[in-house]
């Protein structure tokens, strides 16, 4: 249920929401903006069922007819774009204006446009949209969702009821994969990792295929690069190329695959280097006890969150991905010599 979700994990939005519903104040627009991996969509869908529900009480029964066509996609005057696809042209946004403009398919007569990533739309998409915002026609509701607000155009931002999410801390994820029945220890590493729950089954789910090597790969390179279980750091590069790197056949899969692992990587560097600089003892026993043991070396890890840092975006810059490795390596290697 999107509602207990909601409640959960975004309060004032949910409390924003309800109260909307319950006292039948909806605005034609709304903007929910926040980091990716916050429910915008969701609550997006929570809404336009909100307004179409069979049972109508504040917030959707999410079980009604209406609810499950909404919530599958099969309501007629509910359109969706998502931008993430790909990018939104003005000839899209024309596409609903001409649709709703004529009269209403279902009997409720209430018409809704979801529009997802809404930021990724051309300059003239969005002042299709400004136009269409400013004249919606009566019972036309927009719901925008956008990770970077950023490159909204403020005219557009003015226009709608803007609804900010939260950022999700390590902590509710942590908490979330213990619910999945992950174990304390890779669920602490795990919830450093990344920010979405999909992204986070991909971990342990890769094209189709169970598949905890690659976490496990993940976990085995920080261990090296902190010289434990008799591990060395200098032979991280080697043990790349034999040990770590996808042994998938397909080239695809194996970009993929390295991709993930290499950026995860440098996601659990930067968790190290931060645990030492704010003295942050959590995780399994092991770790805290490399941690301790670095709290004299604070200099080196700000060096570690740079590099780790530049290296996590290059790596989804550059196609060299054991280059970008390497390089990484020869930086951090020159950091542990010059300073303790
Ligand atoms: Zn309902």
């Amino acid at each position: 249920m999107i509602k207990e979700l909601l409640e959960k994990q975004q309060p004032i939005v949910y409390r924003a929401l309800d109260n909307a519903c319950k006292t039948n104040r909806i605005s034609s627009a709304y903007l929910f903006t926040g980091p990716y991996g916050t429910p915008k969509y969701e609550a997006a869908v929570l809404l336009a069922q909100s307004i179409l529900c069979e049972k109508k009480n504040g917030l959707a029964c999410e079980e009604c007819n209406t609810c499950r066509r909404v919530r599958e996609g099969t309501y007629a005057d509910l359109m969706i774009l998502d931008g993430k696809d790909e990018s939104i042209s003005k000839e899209m946004i024309d596409g609903i204006q001409e649709k709703f403009s004529k009269t209403a398919l279902e009997e409720n007569g209430q018409r809704i446009y979801i529009i997802k990533n809404a930021e990724n739309a051309t300059i003239s998409a969005q002042n299709s949209m400004l136009k269409f915002l400013e004249e919606p026609g009566s019972g036309v509701t927009a719901i925008l969702t956008t990770d970077n607000v950023n490159r909204m155009l403020p005219t557009i931002i003015s226009r709608c009821t803007v609804l900010p999410f939260m950022p999700r801390s390590a902590k509710d994820y942590f908490d979330d994969l213990i619910h999945e029945g992950v174990n304390q220890e890779d669920a602490y590493f795990m919830s450093h990792i990344v920010k979405d729950m999909a992204d986070l089954k991909n971990m342990y789910d890769i094209e189709g295929q169970k598949n905890t090597v690659l976490f496990e790969h993940v976990c085995g390179m920080l261990k090296q690069f902190l010289n434990c279980e008799g591990m060395k750091r200098k032979e991280l590069s080697v043990d790349w190329e034999v040990n770590w790197s996808s042994k998938a056949k397909d080239t695809n899969i194996s970009k993929k695959e390295n991709l993930l692992m290499l950026s995860s990587f440098y996601d659990l560097l930067m968790l190290y280097a931060h645990d030492v600089i704010t003295e942050n003892l959590d995780g399994p026993l092991w770790y805290q006890n490399v941690v301790k043991n670095s709290f004299e070396k604070k200099k080196m890890c700000c060096d570690i969150l740079r590099i780790a840092l530049e290296e996590k975006d290059a790596c989804n810059r550059y196609n060299d991905l054991n280059l970008v490795l390497y390089q990484s390596l020869y930086q951090l290697g020159g950091i542990n010599d010059t300073n303790k």
